[in-house]
């Protein structure tokens, strides 16, 4: 027996080499096909992130609803 290896010939199956970790975006455990995410909205919301840290514009939410310029005085 020579010239052949079957050793080798293994290593291209990756079943089973997938080890889940916990999501860098909402902490659950991971799924093979959304890696490193759980899921695809947490995909979504990482390539999310990318896309408004490269204009890196801060975002200020008004909330109109808190302040009315409308004084009841009695
Ligand atoms: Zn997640």
């Amino acid at each position: 027996m020579s010239g052949k290896k079957t050793d080798d010939s293994n290593a291209s199956d990756g079943s089973g080499a997938f080890v889940p970790r916990p999501c860098p975006i909402c902490g659950k455990m991971s799924l093979a096909r959304y890696r490193p995410f759980c899921s695809k909205r947490c995909a979504d919301v990482d390539l999310q992130r990318w896309f408004t840290g490269s204009y890196a514009v801060p975002v200020v939410e008004e909330d109109r609803s808190a302040f009315s310029d409308d004084d009841d005085e009695r």
